[in-house]
């Protein structure tokens, strides 16, 4: 029997429908190269004329261990203020201001988040911290919208792993909704109370450490799904503790790692989720890590419910057999 699952962060419905189901191995299939040649690679270290001016980097004197630069193609540029113009009754615009910055993850055109060390996740993910934290002292932006695609299917252009962190003039629908969702929920925060119930239950438990818990959320809508959330309860990254920081970095590799083990090479996108700079209200900073092994169709497209073939309780059981921390430990 299908279930009908609430996500309680965004209000929507979701269909578990795990008797159509679907070993891990029922969704391989090879990952499309993004780009075969590397001695071409702009964000390669010796190519970085290729690129505008970094506005940061990290890292030893004479070298870059993390690059950020600005979008050479940016969806979001500018600073003129947003002034929404109407033309005609159904003709409303504004300016896209903003910024849109590339985050090169490395030095190494082949090592995607998976492969990074303990000290370049850490390095990675201060880097994110930083930049954030530069959008919410900049006038006129109010959130900034952290991704990372790896794989054609998941929209990559480029295969040198990065990042790309948006900092936008409005707060976005996805982020709305999930304000929304803490400012609804009757308990103290949600997304504590969701690592609590995760907790007690534990067979949707993926990993744990002493900075972050890793769930197969319950309202999954897509296979393998992973929410990493911070144990800590901070509303914004750019200002959460930077060990806690560095915890999540971590736990974004070990889930990769995890994946891999499971379903085989796999495009994914990788989604920060952080209050608006300015917000009150309730917020708990998390990450999402959605593989992209199945394509939105007409039903989910037309409704906007997704039908998640794999029971969450059954992908965090696959993704733990393959947790290599708790196999090392
Ligand atoms: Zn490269
Ligand atoms: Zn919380
Ligand atoms: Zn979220």
């Amino acid at each position: 029997m299908s279930q009908l699952r609430l996500d309680p962060l965004t209000g929507r419905w979701v269909v578990i429908a795990a008797e159509r189901a679907a070993r891990p191995d029922a969704f391989v299939r090879p990952v499309l190269e993004v780009q075969a040649d590397p001695s071409r690679c702009p964000f390669c270290p010796g190519n970085e004329e290729a690129t505008p001016p970094a506005l940061e980097t990290y890292g030893p004197n004479g070298g870059w261990l993390v690059r950020v630069v600005p979008n050479l193609y940016p969806a979001f540029a500018g600073d003129e203020p947003m002034a929404v113009s109407t033309f005609g009754p159904v003709f409303t615009q504004a300016p896209a201001s903003g910024i849109h910055e590339v985050l090169v993850l490395s030095p190494e055109h082949s090592v995607p988040w998976s492969g990074l060390s303990d000290a370049q996740a850490g390095l990675v993910m201060a880097a994110i911290r930083d930049r954030v934290a530069e959008h919410a002292s900049t006038a006129g932006l109010r959130y900034s919208q952290v991704i990372v695609n790896s794989g054609r299917e998941a929209g990559a252009s480029l295969e040198h792993p990065h990042a790309q962190l948006l900092g936008m003039p409005f707060v976005p629908r996805e982020v709305a909704d999930e304000q929304a969702g803490f400012a609804r929920f009757e308990g103290n925060c949600l997304l504590c109370t969701v690592a609590d119930a995760e907790q007690g239950v534990g067979h949707r438990i993926v990993q744990e450490d002493e900075r972050a818990i890793v769930v197969c959320p319950y309202w999954s809508g897509t296979p393998y799904e992973m929410l990493i959330i911070p144990k800590a309860h901070d509303a914004h990254i750019h200002r959460a503790a930077p060990l806690d920081v560095a915890g999540v970095g971590r736990a974004i590799r070990d889930c990769l790692v995890s994946l891999e083990a499971t379903v085989g090479p796999v495009a994914y996108n990788v989604v920060f989720h952080a209050a608006p700079y300015r917000a009150s209200g309730g917020f708990h900073w998390h990450v999402h890590l959605l593989p992209k092994l199945t394509t939105r169709a007409g039903f989910e497209l037309g409704t906007g419910v997704p039908i998640n073939l794999v029971a969450p309780e059954d992908a965090a059981g696959a993704l733990r057999a393959n947790d290599q921390t708790a196999a090392a430990s």
